[in-house]
């Protein structure tokens, strides 16, 4: 770059001859006026001096955009090996939640539920089996934040742990290690510990930074610090959805009623869905008809962190799938069109390819 008049420089920097001299005052540089020529170098100077005050500027916009979006609470699938108390944990959770409760309030399974601390509201995806939770990251999407890892203390990281901390780290939630049945004599929370570090995973306790919580989900011990635990990490990973977004989310599971129809459990995970909207879930969309949520409540919208069952869906959407909100019935209709006439091309492909490895293999 050669010399260059400043109110060139303020063209190229589309900036006003004002707002550059005023930079060149602040960096003591000398001009007459703005048709005073730079140097090189003092013109280099001020280009990288506003690139770095533009990036920060941009920088701090973003962040207060991000801050307008409101908190949301943090999703938390329990995972572990057979027989550890995952079923047990859960329904501690759901009991003392029910207990909160008036008496006599029905509940209704909607693949996930609340649980409201002091501290916070805590939701737990409780679908059997977890297949969303498998499905979804398979589809490259994420349901849960944190992932409680239930280690039995009375025998230590078996195989399927190994296994759900596979699929926990490759999801990309943030892991809580609970150590259960402490209140049987043969617990032991020391196994626990060399068992994880065995794996690389060091509890804090050893000055590592693996949180490992000692809990019984019979008696209800540690499950107060568990929760805190669980709000905790979700204030540091500062979770946030804008509720006034599209609405997108997850199915969580989904069953033909031979009365109702299609019953599908979904959590909405940004934006609020609402009765009346058109939803497309893979190659199956649905208009809303109606919503209850796990207090069983006719609900006539869904925010972030919702999981409700809703009523709309002429055919079964498949668990793990995500959701998201579309205009009307022909934007429903000709996106999961597209995606069936999509994956028909692949397999009529994938077909080809096959007939041709075979031809291949028999020359
Ligand atoms: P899951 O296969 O991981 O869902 O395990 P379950 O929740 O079905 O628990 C397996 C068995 O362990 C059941 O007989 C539970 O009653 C028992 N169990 C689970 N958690 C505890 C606990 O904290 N203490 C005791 N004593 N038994 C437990
Ligand atoms: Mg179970």
């Amino acid at each position: 770059m050669a010399k260059i008049r400043i109110y060139q420089l303020a063209k190229e920097l589309e900036m006003s001859n004002e707002e550059l001299l005023k930079i060149l005052d602040d960096m003591g540089v000398a001009y007459k006026s703005h048709a005073s020529t730079l140097e090189e170098d003092t013109a280099q100077a001020v280009k990288e001096l506003i690139g770095e005050q533009r990036v920060a500027e941009a920088a701090r916009r973003a962040e207060e955009a991000r801050k307008a979006i409101p908190p949301r609470p943090p999703v938390v699938v329990i995972m572990g090996h057979v027989d550890h108390g995952k079923t047990s944990l859960l329904d501690y959770l759901r009991k003392s939640r029910i207990a909160e409760k008036e008496a006599g309030g029905i509940t209704q399974h909607v693949g996930a539920f609340e649980v409201k601390t002091e501290g916070g509201t805590v939701v737990f995806i409780d679908t059997p089996g977890h297949e969303a939770f498998t499905t979804i990251r398979q589809r490259g999407a994420k349901v849960a934040d944190i992932a409680v890892i239930v280690i039995a203390a009375t025998e230590g990281v078996m195989p399927q742990t190994k296994e759900a901390i596979a699929h926990a780290k490759a999801s990309g939630a943030k892991i809580i290690y609970a150590a259960n049945k402490m209140d049987l004599p043969g617990a032991d929370i020391n196994r626990v510990y060399q068992d994880l570090m065995q794996m690389g995973i060091v509890p804090v306790a050893y000055g590592g930074d693996a949180e490992v919580l000692p809990i019984s989900a019979k008696t209800g011990q540690g499950i107060p610090e568990l929760l805190e635990t669980i709000l905790l990490i979700a204030e540091l990973e500062d979770l946030r959805a804008d509720p006034k977004a599209e609405a997108q989310g997850v199915i969580l599971e989904s069953r033909m009623d031979k009365q109702a129809g299609a019953l599908v459990s979904l959590l909405v995970q940004q934006g609020t869905l609402r009765v009346g909207d058109y939803v497309v879930a893979g190659e199956h969309w649905g208009k809303i008809r109606a919503m209850s949520d796990a207090d069983g409540k006719r609900r006539s919208e869904a925010g972030p962190g919702s999981a409700v069952q809703v009523l709309g869906f002429s055919e079964l959407p498949v668990a793990g799938e995500t959701f998201f909100w579309v205009p009307d019935q022909v934007a429903a209709k000709e996106i999961t069109e597209e995606r069936i006439e999509e994956r028909r091309a692949r397999e009529s492909q994938a077909e080809a390819g096959r007939t041709r490895n075979l031809a291949d293999l028999m020359r």
